[in-house]
């Protein structure tokens, strides 16, 4: 018998002997009491009542929690204890978009390992990670928590964070469930307004917003999460095209389904339903499995089953999937936690790796006259200007509940311990906060700068500018920062600027003061020793973007992948609005896809980030110019460093399907390689596609491989140049 056979087994000989009452139980997951254990959570436990607790923590509570389940209760079924463990626990890596950043699936696994096994050591048994939206719109704060606006990278990556968390055994100690969330379209909400509503065709769904979802059920994800957005005009609580159709029906998915907060309950503030009852209905025969927060299935299941509008074959069906995650996890052989077998929280090695994640994901957008790296002995004196230098808790980040802000290094504090002993730095906070207005600090800060050799310019969003329900309609650099750069640029001081932020920012306004910039995201309890490594030029920056920069508002949403339209906009189509002759007629403008004002192009595009040395492509190949369907195709690129120092490139493998059933992209991500070249090394670097990797869904919703022509790229973003072409026969 194998162990799932096992399970099952196991699983259907527990069912048999469940009341009605302790089944409903299982559907429920409430919120804690932080750290407290009221005679009711007590008495609800003893009664089989709930299935799993989130957002507690204390390691005392979650384990007589535990210890009342299995011994108090009439058939001792453990409890799923919940977390939004999403970029670290106590030690914090880079939030997932600056995790994505670094393109480093062995990395991002290693992080969710570690988080995994600093939340297990606290009694939790189950995440709310990897969250794999799509993040096209770096207004929607939640965009942090995405890895990027491409499916296959954050397919990719989800898989990663996926290994990491669940480990190859659920059951064994540092172990943890993870689930994919939120399911599905949350990362297109209108406008970038969190919760607000989504309107996906079923064909962009299928291919964008769907794919790493699939990915993550294929890695053996333990569970899913609803996502809040109405999608089409029905809620995904409420949702049964997306979780039984697709999820269950298409991918097979045995895996168990939980609700997002109260989501169930507000499909009737949605206006899908008129009052909890109905709420419950249409969850239960959509597919949510468990519902977190809200009452509405432990009130009204019996009456809907007296109603016969649920079925008991459904309840044991959603009660199945639950228990099958509890046996997978081991919770009935131990659901104590023995703090004592896991190593200590924060330990050196955790924060090596903190460090190590940091400094991967940070991306250098500009280096203009090689500033950066700064040469420890041409440097006197140094100043450290901006509210974000040395803040132990706003460089963590969105979602860092655990997150201890004592373990965190500032960039102020690392560049001190990292600088030439003759180097004198001065620093200046200039604001408050990154939100900012007064400007009553910027003299220090202009007078500091204007005594130095370079000013280091800390700037960006503080941790609560991104994240859940923290949008933004403009996105440049918050508060008065713009005018200090301004200020400090005027003394003539170089300025390299670090930011800190939780999402991409509008940064043309900046651009022309600075000669560098750092772009680090939130970079977690070890932000400071990675930026000043790279600062310093101990380490070579490597990070490429996960997500296109746009120069303005506007443009948004852009992206790499966009469709070509019926009159793309080329460099002799487009006129900016400032060449506009007085009363200019209409047809002079061109008449392509463009902003007059922005362009057609972003600032910075997708995979896209800076080194200390330059590489440079050439010699693409093919293996044949005619692919037979079922065939694979390899394709290599010869990848040159030609700079003075060794570093590492990300190459990226980039192909457009040029004629479709349904249009395809410009230009779709395939694939990536981590290469290290010695200066002046030069290496072929290749990659093998199968034609199944070219598939789409077309007009009919079937995932199909097309004959025709392809166009193929291998380069350092996804603006590169070097292509050949292929055709599949
Ligand atoms: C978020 C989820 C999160 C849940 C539990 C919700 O508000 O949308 O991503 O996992 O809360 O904290």
């Amino acid at each position: 018998m194998t162990n799932f056979e096992r399970i099952d087994k196991e699983v259907a000989e527990l069912l048999s002997r469940m009341t009605l009452e302790e089944k409903i139980g299982q559907l429920h997951l409430i919120s804690g009491e932080g750290g407290h254990l009221s005679d009711h959570l007590r008495h609800t436990v003893t009664e089989g009542k709930i299935g799993g607790i989130l957002n507690e923590v204390n390691l005392d509570t979650i384990n007589e929690l535990q210890r009342i389940a299995v011994n108090e209760s009439r058939l001792g079924i453990p409890l799923l204890i919940g977390r939004d463990v999403i970029h670290g626990f106590r030690t914090v890596f880079p939030i997932p978009l600056g995790q994505a950043a670094s393109w480093n699936p062995d990395m991002i696994e290693k992080c969710a390992r570690v988080s995994a096994e600093e939340a297990a050591a606290s009694g939790v048994n189950w995440t709310y990670a990897p969250m794999i939206d799509i993040g096209r719109d770096p207004r929607w704060g939640r965009v942090a928590e995405t890895m990027g606006e491409d499916p296959w990278l954050t397919g990719t990556l989800a898989q990663a964070m996926v290994r990491g968390f669940q480990g190859d055994d659920l059951s064994k100690p540092g172990s943890i469930a993870a689930c994919a969330k939120h399911f599905a379209g949350y990362g297109a909400s209108e406008a970038g307004r969190d919760y607000a509503a989504t309107n996906v065709s079923e064909n962009e769904l299928r291919n964008v917003h769907l794919p790493p979802f699939k990915a993550a059920a294929d890695a053996g994800v333990a569970s899913f999460m609803t996502s809040f957005g109405d999608i089409d005009g029905v809620p995904a609580s409420g949702n049964e095209f997306l979780l039984k159709q697709i999820l269950r029906r298409e991918w097979q998915y045995n895996g168990f389904v939980v609700s997002d907060w109260e989501s169930i309950r507000e499909l009737s503030v949605h206006g899908l339903t008129a009052n909890d009852k109905e709420a419950a209905c249409e969850a239960i025969n959509a597919g949510v499995d468990m519902e977190m927060t809200s009452d509405s299935y432990p009130n009204f299941i019996k009456e809907l089953m007296d109603e016969g509008k649920v079925t008991i074959e459904q309840i044991d069906y959603m009660v199945s999937n639950i228990l099958r995650c509890k046996f997978r996890l081991g919770l009935f052989d131990t659901a104590h936690t023995d703090t004592s077998i896991f190593p200590a929280s924060g330990n050196e090695q955790y924060l090596q790796l903190a460090k190590e994640a940091a400094a991967e994901s940070i991306v250098m957008l500009q280096n203009n006259h090689n500033r950066l790296p700064l040469n420890r002995s041409e440097l006197n004196k140094l100043a450290v200007i901006g509210p974000l230098s040395d803040d132990d808790y706003e460089q963590l980040g969105t979602w860092i509940f655990d997150g201890d802000p004592s373990l965190s290094q500032t960039v102020l504090q690392a560049i001190n311990q990292s600088a030439g002993e003759h180097t004198e730095i001065q620093y200046v906070r200039a604001m408050e906060t990154s939100r900012s207005r007064s400007t009553e600090h910027f003299e220090e800060a202009v007078e500091a700068a204007r005594s130095s050799d370079v000013a280091v310019l800390c700037m960006g969003e503080e941790s609560i500018l991104s994240g859940e329900a923290h949008c933004r309609a403009d996105i440049s650099l918050p508060g008065n920062q713009e005018d200090l750069i301004a200020a400090v640029a005027a003394t003539g001081t170089p300025i390299v600027l670090v930011i800190l932020a939780g999402r991409p920012l509008t940064l043309l306004n900046v651009l022309p003061n600075v000669d560098s910039i750092l772009f680090a995201w939130h970079p977690g309890s070890m932000g400071g020793p990675a930026i000043a490594d790279i600062l310093f030029g101990d380490r070579v920056p490597s990070g490429k973007l996960p997500v296109t920069f746009p120069k303005m508002v506007g443009q948004i949403p852009i992206y790499h992948s966009q469709k070509n339209t019926g009159r793309p906009a080329t460099p002799e189509t487009y006129r900016h609005i400032d060449d506009f002759e007085p009363r200019a007629h209409q047809v002079s403008l061109g008449n392509t896809s463009f902003h007059f004002d922005a362009g057609y192009t972003p600032l910075f595009p997708f995979g896209f980030g800076l080194s200390y040395t330059e590489f440079h492509y050439s010699e693409i190949q093919l293996n044949t110019a005619e692919l037979q369907m079922g065939g694979t195709l390899e394709i290599s690129a010869e990848v040159r460093n030609n700079g003075e120092r060794a570093a590492l490139e990300i190459v990226q493998l980039y192909i457009r399907d040029l004629v479709g059933n349904v249009t395809r992209p410009v230009k779709e991500l395939k694939g990536f390689e981590r290469v290290h070249l010695e200066a002046g090394e030069s290496r072929r670097v290749s990659f093998t596609l199968h034609t199944d990797d070219l598939a789409f869904f077309n007009r009919k919703m079937e995932k199909v491989t097309e004959a025709g022509d392809f166009h193929v790229w291998i380069g350092g973003n996804s603006d590169t140049e070097l292509r050949a072409e292929f055709k599949i026969v």
